[in-house]
């Protein structure tokens, strides 16, 4: 009693709620722009047949399932390095390890800051993802906020982001999506980039970038353009990166993060501060979908056959927010954003509306979900906007 009753009721996850009650409603036009993973032209989530086939390789391979440590599966972690940073060897300069995710990769990293910098003020713009600031503030970080975009005109506010990042001190940390921004789909171009890790570096401010998307913007290559100019201006910063998107893998939650220190010296010491903080969280992280992951970038078929998916992904989202751009001068703005998400300029009424009136469903900020169209039923959703004007 003293435990248990101690505790006050948290709230409903709103994006769980929003996904009963599409369930639930009855109109067969009912149309989900709320969800949170990609979909296809059929509306199903689909296993990447890369990972279907490397699926089968581990079962018929997988010789043990003994632990493997917390650092997780160092064939993946390292697998991944040319995709994220390309060409250039960081050398021991680099460490990381896999994690539960890309959130645990997040919350690690929040971990480490905080361990050596109690209470840390870390910058985020907003809108962000939701879960940024909990995660943030769970491991003792102080969560600074400033508006970065401007819903009403789907333009960045970037002036005002170089304000927030200029009044940083030696210490801070600047949280950054590395590319396909969600919520909004505003990403900054390499001269934004520059200026930012210019900044950075000026005011010895640590870039932790989350790296969510990669792929599912322009290209797996130009998607990682502002993570490399980042670490290659600042020298150093830690990079969250999540592969349950681009390899389509969610719930085996596969993630990891890298951290670049100055010298190979204080990359050993970081390092020792990773393996202990995973030892206190998630002891060691789960390993199917990290050994997927791996299969498939060791084989050169696999590689061209998920290449080839996720491009296909990133083909079908450009091609939905090119449609809409079409249909309504007022969307013209989507097409130029990348990655799943953008922001409309909808208050809580009108979103409230849409779902009452039109069977149209999104959380009540007007993010929507572009891989929930389908070329289909773009023009009842922007019919469905329309007659809110
Ligand atoms: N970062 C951003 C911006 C996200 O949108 C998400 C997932 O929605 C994540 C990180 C975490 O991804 P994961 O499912 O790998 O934990």
């Amino acid at each position: 009693r003293e435990i248990f009753g101690a505790l006050a009721a948290q709230p409903a996850d709103a994006l769980l709620a929003l996904i009963e009650a599409f369930r639930s409603d009855v109109r067969v036009n009912k149309i989900d722009v709320g969800v949170g993973v990609y979909r296809d032209s059929e509306g199903r989530t689909p296993v990447l047949r890369a990972v279907k086939e490397a699926e089968r390789r581990l079962v018929e391979r997988q010789a043990s399932k003994g632990y493997l440590g917390p650092e997780g599966d160092i064939g993946y972690f390292d697998a991944l390095k040319p995709i994220i940073f390309g060409p250039v060897d960081l050398g021991d300069r680099l460490c990381g390890l896999q994690t539960p995710g890309g959130t645990g990769a997040l919350r690690l990293a929040a971990e480490l800051i905080a361990r050596a910098r109690p209470g840390a003020r870390i910058l985020v713009g907003n809108p962000t993802w939701p879960n940024h600031p909990p995660i943030l503030k769970s491991a003792g970080l102080t969560v600074v906020g400033y508006d970065h975009f401007d819903v009403a005109t789907q333009r960045l506010t970037f002036s005002r982001m170089l304000d927030a990042l200029s009044e940083a001190v030696p210490g801070d940390v600047a949280l950054l999506h590395g590319c396909c921004h969600n919520p909004t789909g505003a990403d900054f171009d390499a001269g934004q980039w520059t200026a930012i890790a210019t900044l950075l570096r000026d005011r010895g401010v640590l870039p932790l970038i989350d790296l969510a998307y990669q792929g599912l913007g322009d290209g797996l290559e130009e998607d990682a353009t502002g993570t490399r100019l980042v670490l290659d201006i600042v020298g150093e910063g830690l990079v969250a990166y999540s592969c349950d998107k681009n390899f389509g893998l969610y719930r085996e939650r596969v993630g990891a993060l890298y951290a670049l220190s100055v010298s190979a010296e204080q990359a050993r010491i970081v390092q020792s501060n990773l393996l202990s903080l995973t030892r206190a969280n998630w002891s060691m992280p789960p390993d199917h979908g990290a050994a997927i992951v791996r299969v498939i970038l060791e084989d050169a078929g696999l590689s061209f056959d998920w290449l080839a998916e996720l491009a296909e992904m990133r083909g079908r989202i450009q091609q939905i927010r090119d449609l809409l751009a079409a249909a309504d001068p007022m969307l013209a703005p989507l097409a130029r954003q990348h990655g799943m998400f953008s922001t409309l300029p909808l208050s809580a009424a009108q979103v409230a509306r849409l779902r009452e009136e039109r069977g149209l469903y999104m959380p009540s900020s007007g993010r929507i979900n572009l891989a929930g169209l389908t070329p289909d039923t773009v023009a009842p959703f922007v019919d469905a906007l329309a007659s809110l004007r």
